[in-house]
C-alpha cells in the first residue's frame, strides 16, 4: 500500500526527472486538476446514462477508476506547488467529519519512530546533566586536580538541566508508546 506521503515524494522526485528546468505554478496546476475532475465526471455522466437507459456513448468503471487516480495525482501535484505537505491534512479532513457529525470512524495518526535528531538532543542532554551533577558533588578535574564544587548542593543550572532533560524524556516516551500502539 501507498501512503500520501510516499505518493507525494515519488511525484517531486519524478517531476525533478521530468521537466528539472520547468517547473509549472500553481494556476497550471490548479487547471490540471480541475481537467482531470472534468474527464471523471465525463465518464460519471456516461455510466449514469446507462444507468437510467438513455441513448448516448457508454463507458466503464475501469475508466473511472484512471481518471479519479488522475484525481488524486494532480491535487498532490498541487500540493507539491504550494508547499504543502498534504498527508496531515487529509488524516485530519477525515477525523474531523466525523467529529462533526458524531460517528466513530476515524484514521489513527501513522506510528512515527522516534526522530534521530530528538535521540542526539536527549544524549546531549544526559551528558550536560551529568557533568553537572559531577561538578556539584567534585567540582571539575583541571591539571590533574579538582577544582570548584559545592559539596553535593545543587545549583539552578542543575536544576534546569535536569528540567530539560525530564522534558525530553516525556517526548521521547510519547513517541515510543504511539509506536508501540500499533
Ligand atoms: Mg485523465
Amino acid at each position: 500500500m501507498v501512503t500520501i506521503s510516499q505518493l507525494q515524494r515519488a511525484h517531486i522526485e519524478r517531476q525533478e526527472e521530468w521537466c528539472p528546468d520547468q517547473k509549472p505554478d500553481l494556476s497550471f496546476r490548479g487547471n490540471e486538476m480541475a481537467g482531470e475532475t472534468g474527464e471523471a465526471c465525463n465518464v460519471i455522466k456516461k455510466l449514469e446514462r446507462e444507468r437510467h437507459g438513455w441513448r448516448g456513448s457508454r463507458d466503464t468503471h475501469v475508466h473511472l477508476g484512471e481518471e479519479l487516480a488522475d484525481v488524486i495525482h494532480t491535487a498532490i501535484l498541487c500540493a507539491i506547488t504550494a508547499g504543502i505537505e498534504l498527508e496531515p491534512y487529509v488524516a485530519d479532513k477525515f477525523n474531523e467529519t466525523s467529529r462533526k457529525n458524531g460517528l466513530s470512524t476515524f484514521l489513527a495518526p501513522e506510528p512515527q519512530p522516534v526522530p534521530i535528531a530528538e535521540l542526539e538532543a536527549f544524549v546531549a542532554e544526559t551528558r550536560d546533566l551529568i557533568e553537572k551533577v559531577t561538578f556539584d558533588e567534585s567540582g571539575k578535574m583541571v591539571a590533574g586536580l579538582w577544582v570548584g564544587g559545592n559539596g553535593g548542593l545543587l545549583q539552578r543550572e542543575t536544576l534546569h538541566a535536569t528540567d530539560v532533560l525530564r522534558r525530553r524524556l516525556e517526548t521521547i516516551a510519547a513517541l515510543v508508546a504511539a509506536h508501540q500502539k500499533d
